[in-house]
């Protein structure tokens, strides 16, 4: 069965994901909570109770809420091994189950350095919680990591079921997609999935989850290894490319630049 996902909306374009438990009606996971208040008014708004909270990466606009959420109740909190994150956690490294056996969930745990070193993904049940690694139609700036790594992490959240639901932690979909058009302006997919997008932002609606499958035909970033993409980046950089990775890196330091 999939799992019942809805985001809260924090700051200016951040998602806070809640997960209804499947074995505990009423009962849901947080994901990423940057700030306590929005996530307060949606368990009050719909009558639910706080499980768990699961963590991708030390940023403040993913973890401030935290410590204001458990001064409310305990609850289990996951997240990568960072002592940046300065909150009593339960650590998980690369491939270990993130297992909350009340709730009916469990998760994967990828580690997928980049955008921080100790950046983590979760995975299960269908869906991936991808933080500020992976974006639709675009992925996060490489803060820490070095484009070997990154990439590396991309293609292993791009090697997950095709069929996943990829659920981010910021709406950039729209501006994500206008580069996305500039490095390859004929994908078709793209070109279709951008009027979708446009509809949703006017109705004020979220553009995710967004199925891998999807993410594979539009994101840039996932196609690193496509002459279409490979050839644009040679372009823009006025050289050849050995590799994916090097491809990766002029698309990350040219989308730095893109206004
Ligand atoms: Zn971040």
């Amino acid at each position: 069965m999939p799992l019942n996902v809805r985001p809260v909306r924090a700051f200016a374009d951040n998602y806070i994901w809640l997960i209804d438990a499947p074995a505990a009606p009423g009962r849901v996971v947080a994901v990423d909570p940057g700030d306590a208040a929005p996530l307060l008014a949606e368990l009050q708004r719909s009558g639910s109770s706080l499980a768990a909270i699961l963590l991708t990466h030390h940023h403040p606009d993913h973890i401030g809420g935290v410590s204001r959420l458990l001064e409310r109740g305990r609850v289990p909190v996951f997240g990568p091994d960072d002592p940046r994150i300065g909150l009593p956690i339960r650590t998980l490294r690369d491939a270990e189950q993130c297992k909350l056996p009340d709730l009916g969930l469990a998760f994967d745990t990828l580690a997928v350095p980049g955008h921080t070193l100790s950046h983590i993904a979760f995975w299960g049940h269908g869906a991936l919680f991808s933080g500020d690694t992976l974006f639709s139609a675009g992925c996060g700036r490489m803060f820490e990591g070095t484009p070997p790594q990154m990439s590396a992490s991309l293609h292993r959240l791009r090697d997950l079921p095709p069929d996943t639901l990829m659920y981010c932690g910021h709406e950039y979909t729209a501006a994500n997609l206008r580069f996305a058009l500039t490095v390859d302006p004929h994908n078709t997919a793209a070109l279709e999935h951008r009027d979708a997008v446009k509809r949703l932002r006017a109705a004020d609606e979220p553009t995710l989850p967004s199925p891998l499958s999807l993410e594979i035909r539009i994101n840039p970033f996932l196609r690193c290894d496509d002459a279409t993409v490979r050839a644009a980046a040679e372009r823009h950089a006025g050289k050849p490319l050995a590799g994916a990775a090097d491809v990766f890196a002029v698309l990350r330091a040219w989308k730095d630049q893109f206004r």
